[in-house]
């Protein structure tokens, strides 16, 4: 998937589901988005009715093996468009017990979704329902989103660990298999990078080097053009890093090539300077 795709499938999934409102999210021209939204429902990765866009999420590897029981979070945190209800509202067609009253004729929306931890991808001790938290694959994102009733439960243990596990399976993974860990809590989003939480990530991008195992140090992207020059360093500082064994990591956030005279300058300085008592 390239840049402007993905770029217009963040904004979809943020909630812009209409040609106007992707434009002003993203600063794309409309013949960018309307190629990116025609090239997506070919490939049937999303598809578009009178009331806008909806991505698909990534469907099951696996049949699905567990059942949904008395859980019923995702109809109470997710959006449904086709019956205008917004995120973290309990549905009305909410069965008592569990279910859903209108199971035959749900909309397209609820047909399509199923929970990673419903998909077999999280233990048992994830069942939404006792988390309140509703984990889901989207086209390049685990998006985790929370409940309200329990809006810090995410950063609670065992959860926190396991969700720095899956971002940095997710950062590893190649090619259409690597997918961004985002943390959705009413309003705020969070893009997780290990134990290092991005808040506010931007549809743009977010470019990032590791600081350790697990922690890294990154910088938001404003625009395709910046999310280039940011990784167009990172590269750089990667390359320096295997020559040198080492390289400094600037603080500044707005780079312009050429980037490795700045970056050796910036390592010396760093190297000659007294160590902080
Ligand atoms: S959150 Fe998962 S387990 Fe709960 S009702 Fe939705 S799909 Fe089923
Ligand atoms: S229509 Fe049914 S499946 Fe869809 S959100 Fe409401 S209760 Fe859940």
């Amino acid at each position: 998937m390239d840049q402007v795709t993905l770029v217009v499938v963040r904004a979809v999934e943020s909630g812009a589901t209409t040609t106007k409102r992707i434009i002003d999210a993203t600063g794309l021209s409309r013949l960018k988005v309307e190629r990116a939204l025609s090239a997506l429902e070919k490939q049937k990765l999303l598809f578009r009715e009178s009331q806008g866009s909806w991505a698909l999420g990534i469907p099951p590897s696996t049949p699905t093996v567990r059942q949904c029981g008395t859980c019923t979070l995702c109809c109470k945190v997710l959006e449904v468009t086709d019956l205008g209800k917004p995120v973290n509202t309990a549905c009305n067609h909410i069965r008592t017990g569990g279910g859903c009253e209108i199971y035959d004729k749900r909309p397209r929306q609820c047909r399509s979704f199923s929970c990673a931890w419903l998909q077999g991808h999280l233990d048992d001790d994830w069942f939404p329902e006792a988390t309140g938290i509703v984990p889901h694959f989207s086209l390049d994102a685990l998006n985790i989103q929370v409940d309200l009733d329990c809006p810090d439960r995410w950063r609670e243990e065992p959860y926190f660990s396991k969700l720095c596990e899956l971002s940095l399976n997710g950062l590893k993974a190649n090619g259409p298999r690597n997918y961004a860990t985002l943390v959705i809590v009413g309003s705020d989003k969070y893009l997780l990078l290990g134990r290092t939480i991005v808040p506010d990530p931007t549809l743009f991008g977010t470019a990032f080097v590791p600081t350790t195992r697990d922690t890294f140090r990154y910088w938001k992207a404003r625009s395709l053009e910046h999310l280039q020059r940011l990784n167009d360093r990172v590269m750089e500082i990667q390359r320096i890093h295997q020559e040198f064994g080492d390289c400094a990591i600037p603080d500044d956030d707005d780079p312009h090539p050429p980037y490795r005279p700045a970056l050796l300058q910036l390592s010396k300085e760093l190297r000659a300077a007294p160590p902080v008592r």
